[in-house]
């Protein structure tokens, strides 16, 4: 076991932590030069100085390992704000019915969609979901994720749900694992074999009391789209679920423009991800009111849809942050490849994109031991070793890993 790591002969580092994260950030401010070194102690950087300087200081003591870098570039753990990590079950057979057409609503009445994997989830044992789930957290650190937000909602049964949560507590606490941020989603979909209004009472009656019970969810989230809960279902169950201590997270506005946004707005909710149709006016509350948008481009990408519109975003300098929204029809747990739809298909500067999966993710899902998403002395030592002495190429290698290694919570990770 060594007392501290020390990383010499830093190439540039993405750092943030003098930047702004509402605003774009500021590259000279933003990107430290080459020769900087970096000093970790159990989960902290500890000091971040010129490499010679420290090595000459730290170097020669014993029980300090030390990693030369060779000018190897260096960008902060990534946080992955919007997944839905963990769910059993496989719909591959369902893009082949996607492709002839059929909608969401067709391919349900065909028995696949979401009910199918909630059948799945409801049957399969805690230890089968915290295998699929351990799987694909290795994945995601492969690609440099040290911290992910995780919803239910695929039990839609109160049983099933606390079970999600509990298995996501136990992979969050694995130290070898991203770190999680737990989210309840019981208002993802109305089960089968149950209308509306008895969802609605099971959902603010006995769910909502169970997890609150329960101790693990951070935050509840709401299907807000016509047809699934209704501007003032979401709001009947966001306040509730916020008088009894939850923070809030809304999906709004995926399909079509439903007032979302304005409801986002008036409750001042952490964040509301895809929003892809917001208008204008709302997307202006919502900054107004501090609520973060989340863009997941990575569903546009599976379905066939169009990439959110950047320039408005520019041009009204609109927070917002960037995630995989991992699910059984977007199955990436990659946000490199994310911040390569951004950039190569988006034309988004990678500085922006970078900011968007790090300091600014990190407002929406914070980490519960200290600060993350920035590179700073005191805060948390999560960050990534570019397998190229240019920091942006994070955002240029879509089919497979660019790190060559990961630093989650102090340890060093090669890959
Ligand atoms: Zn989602």
């Amino acid at each position: 076991m060594f007392v501290r790591t020390l990383l010499l002969n830093c190439g540039p580092m993405v750092h943030f932590s003098s930047a702004d994260a509402l605003s774009p950030p500021n590259y000279e401010n933003t990107v430290s030069p080459i020769g900087k070194g970096i000093i970790i102690e159990k989960d902290r950087i500890i000091k971040i100085g010129e490499s010679s300087e420290l090595e000459s200081e730290y170097g020669t003591q014993s029980g300090h390992r030390i990693i030369d870098l060779n000018g190897r570039a260096i960008i902060p753990g990534l946080i992955d704000a919007h997944s839905h990590l963990l769910w059993s079950g496989d719909r591959s057979q369902e893009v082949r019915w996607r492709l002839e057409g059929k909608s969401y609503r067709d391919i349900g009445a065909m028995g696949g969609g979401i009910q199918s994997t909630v059948n799945s989830t409801r049957q399969a044992s805690t230890e089968h979901l915290h295998q699929e789930g351990y799987i694909r957290l290795r994945e995601a650190l492969r690609s440099g994720t040290t911290h992910m937000e995780v919803k239910s909602g695929y039990g839609l049964d109160t049983e099933t749900e606390l079970k999600l949560l509990d298995v996501i507590s136990r992979l969050g606490s694995d130290g070898d694992l991203p770190s999680l941020d737990p989210t309840w989603m019981g208002a993802h979909d109305v089960p089968h074999g149950m209308n509306h209004g008895d969802y609605m009472d099971a959902l603010m009656g006995e769910q909502l009391p169970a997890i609150v019970e329960q101790g693990i969810a951070r935050s509840a989230d709401v299907f807000c789209e016509p047809g699934w809960f209704s501007l003032e279902n979401s709001e009947d169950i966001l306040r509730a679920s916020r008088s009894s201590g939850l923070e809030l997270r809304m999906h709004i506005d995926e399909f079509e423009s439903s007032g979302g946004g304005a409801l986002a707005a008036e409750l001042k909710v952490q964040t509301a991800d895809h929003a892809y149709h917001t208008p204008l006016d709302e997307r202006l509350n919502m900054k107004d009111a501090g609520v973060l948008t989340g863009f997941l481009p990575g569903t546009p990408y599976a379905m066939g849809d169009t990439w959110p519109n950047m320039d408005q975003i520019h041009t009204h300098n609109i927070p917002y942050t960037l995630a995989t929204d991992f699910n059984p029809n977007c199955q990436t747990l990659s946000l490199p490849f994310i911040a390569s739809l951004m950039v190569q298909r988006c034309k988004v500067q990678p500085l922006e994109v970078l900011a968007a999966m790090t300091v600014t993710a990190a407002q929406s899902t914070p980490h519960p031991n200290g600060e993350h998403g920035i590179i700073k002395e005191g805060g948390l030592a999560n960050l990534n070793i570019l397998d190229s002495p240019h920091w942006e190429s994070f955002c240029l290698k879509p089919s497979h890993s660019p790190f060559s290694a990961t630093v989650l919570n102090g340890s060093f990770i090669a890959h």
